[in-house]
């Protein structure tokens, strides 16, 4: 497992608590508008400076008490195969872990979700299930990534599902077909996109939403889910 980043302290990564974020390298999508291409292309992966576990672990052993949780992003995460021994290490110390990921390994979020070793889940969804390969720019089952939104919704741990929205991708019919997706779900994140750093840097070019438009998208998804919120 290779940690390619560190953000410290967080006060907005895990909702209502105090956590720092790691990141893990590797990921088996392509999004086009990917904020991190440092940690899912592996010609870029190889040349960014790398965390040890030691060092990682160490500096947890120093904020005990200081921190509540451990957010787990990447990257994917649930591509690491040591994924569920790193999770274990972190909540032996006694932290609160929050896991995110893109729902294409359902059945290591339910061995992990089994085991207790996620006490919150984020879950981005990318696009209406037709759209997915054109988004992720990857072979994908949609089969997997229903399955990953059943096994959320019907667990006991704390979660939400979210959508970074991309003009010229995602409408008012996409946003309504994703809410339908994860129907009945108790929280639905909706941020905008935000033109930085890109793995295609056709992206750059894009415009963010205006703020009009993303409350009519949050209009539109809140007929599906109970609480539907746009995060700055
Ligand atoms: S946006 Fe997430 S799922 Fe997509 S390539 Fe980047 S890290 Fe992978």
């Amino acid at each position: 497992m290779k940690i390619g980043g560190l953000q410290k302290t967080t006060l907005i990564d895990y909702p209502g608590k105090v956590a720092t974020t790691v990141f893990l390298s590797g990921c088996n999508f392509r999004c086009g508008y990917c904020y991190n291409p440092e940690l899912v292309l592996p010609e870029k992966a190889k040349k960014h400076p790398e965390i040890s576990q030691e060092d990682f672990f160490r500096f947890l052993d120093s904020r005990k008490n200081l921190l509540d949780g451990v957010c787990v992003t990447g990257g994917e995460p649930t591509v690491n195969p040591e994924l569920s021994w790193f999770l274990g290490e972190i909540k032996k110390r006694g932290f609160l872990v929050k896991l995110d990921t893109n729902g294409s390994h359902p059945e290591t979020l339910e061995n992990l979700f089994k085991k207790g070793l996620v006490d919150y889940v984020a879950m981005d969804i990318k696009a209406p299930l037709e759209k997915y390969e054109e988004v992720t720019g990857s072979k994908i089952d949609k089969e997997k990534i229903k399955k990953s939104i059943e096994i959320i919704k019907n667990s006991e741990i704390e979660y939400e599902f979210r959508t970074t929205l991309i003009p010229g991708v995602h409408g008012k019919e996409e946003v309504s077909k994703m809410g339908e997706l994860i129907k009945g779900a108790k929280r639905y994140f909706l941020q905008n996109f935000m033109p930085e750093k890109t793995i295609n840097n056709g992206f750059l070019e894009k415009k963010p939403f205006v703020v009009k438009d993303l409350e009519n998208f949050r209009k539109e998804a809140s007929f599906f889910v109970e609480n539907c919120s746009i995060r700055e």
